[in-house]
């Protein structure tokens, strides 16, 4: 973990290092399902809250049936330094329940999310821990958990929860969010390299919600060319750049990729080995290895996804030429608009659609100047220069509450 490089850099004390490297509070749940068969079955839950110095724990709850409690215990951490690096005044959590969405109706979802909050409820809330949307989850099931927490509380409120549809007070830009958290950061990165992005062509690996927009805003805004987009399945791949409205479209209808007209389909391994200027892996964590990294012809390397570079690949990736934006640093478009639904609930005060792309641009962009300028300053790489920046705040909200 690069946390022990940034402890390292920062000459941290060895009882607070300590103490960043491990989670506040773990809390975990057989969840007790009634299946439309009639028959019930343990789902598995987890919440950890991994660090609360700099504010309220804020994070995502993800449905994946290979979810584990180390898997969300290292997502959780990734929130602190993600929220602290953006400046934006939350703690780290995460919160998954070990279930297939793909084997699940609309019904069983519902009761599983409502059992979700019952086991919980009492360590969430907006001044606690602040959940939100992650792999498989949406504002759906923002909206049956909002509405559990207010039956149980006996009460409204809005801000403890966040990607929840616009009409139980969502915010405009939310969906959009860390697509275009992502965009901008390539933006910045492109006119750091002077690669025009208009000219450029950009490989996306994941066609959820943050692949999905990012490839969209990439083409919208600045002409990119995406040359391919792949989802759990296959990829679809052309030379010649993809529609990739249509592309979704046609996913959105047939439930996959596979067989859009004039493309080839090609395997997410050989999509992420693709001579590109822009790659964006914008799925699950662990997709670049050390057996794969040195075979990456990008130039920039978008780490949308939380994780998608193993610990061995960043070794291999440190020695090649490839302009890395860390994940923590390229993802935190969401959270942040995240934070902007909150401050909109608690006010009641609700904004335009431009209004929230101006803030979120203005926290992403200086985010990212101020990771590359420190990296560049500092020599060292993209990605410890993320983490000392988000350490170095976290560590000093915790020495000024003396709790090191
Ligand atoms: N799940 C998203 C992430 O990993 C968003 C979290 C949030 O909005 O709290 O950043």
């Amino acid at each position: 973990m690069q946390l022990g490089e940034a402890a390292k850099f920062l000459k941290l004390e060895p009882k607070l290092h300590k103490l960043l490297r491990e989670p506040a509070r773990i809390f975990k749940a057989n969840l007790k399902i009634k299946l439309d068969n009639g028959k019930t079955k343990i789902f598995q839950a987890f919440r950890v809250q991994y660090n609360d110095a700099r504010g309220p724990c804020k994070g995502g709850i993800r449905y994946h049936p290979e979810e584990t409690l180390d898997t969300i215990k290292a997502l959780a951490a990734w929130m602190t330094w993600k929220c602290a690096v953006v400046g934006i005044p939350y703690g780290g959590a995460k919160g998954g329940v070990v279930c297939n969405t793909k084997e699940l109706s609309e019904k069983e979802l519902e009761r599983i999310s409502r059992a979700y909050i019952r086991a919980f409820w009492k360590h969430l809330g907006p001044d606690q821990d602040v959940p939100a949307p992650d792999v498989y989850t949406s504002g759906k099931e923002m909206a049956w958990m909002l509405d559990e927490y207010e039956k149980i509380i006996g009460k409204k409120s809005p801000a403890m929860i966040t990607g929840k549809p616009l009409a139980l007070g969502g915010s405009l830009g939310r969906d959009s969010a860390t697509g275009m958290g992502a965009v901008i950061c390539i933006r910045e990165a492109a006119k750091h390299l002077k690669i025009d992005l208009g000219k450029a062509t950009a490989a996306v690996q994941g066609a959820g919600n943050v692949g999905g927009w990012t490839a969209k805003l990439l083409q919208q805004k600045f002409g990119t060319k995406i040359i391919a987009i792949s989802d759990s399945k296959c990829a679809v791949y052309s030379e010649k750049g993809l529609d990739v409205e249509k592309v979704l479209a046609h996913k959105e209808k047939t439930g996959q990729l596979h067989n859009f007209p004039g493309t080839k389909c090609i395997t997410n391994e050989q999509l992420l080995e693709l001579k590109t200027d822009i790659l964006v892996p914008a799925a699950l964590e662990n997709q670049i290895t050390k057996d794969n990294a040195a075979k990456l012809k990008c130039k920039i390397l978008a780490e949308a996804a939380n994780g998608p570079a193993t610990k061995d690949a960043d070794a291999v990736l440190k020695k090649t030429k490839i302009f890395l934006i860390p994940d923590f640093l390229c993802n935190a478009g969401g959270v942040t608009v995240s934070y902007l639904e909150w401050v909109q609930n608690r006010t009641g005060y609700y904004w335009k659609l431009n209004e929230v792309n101006d803030k979120l641009d203005e926290v992403m962009t200086k985010a990212f100047w101020d990771v590359t300028n420190f990296a560049e300053k500092n020599k060292i790489t993209m990605r410890v220069a993320a983490y000392v920046l988000a350490v170095q705040k976290v560590a000093e909200a915790m020495k000024l509450r003396g709790l090191a």
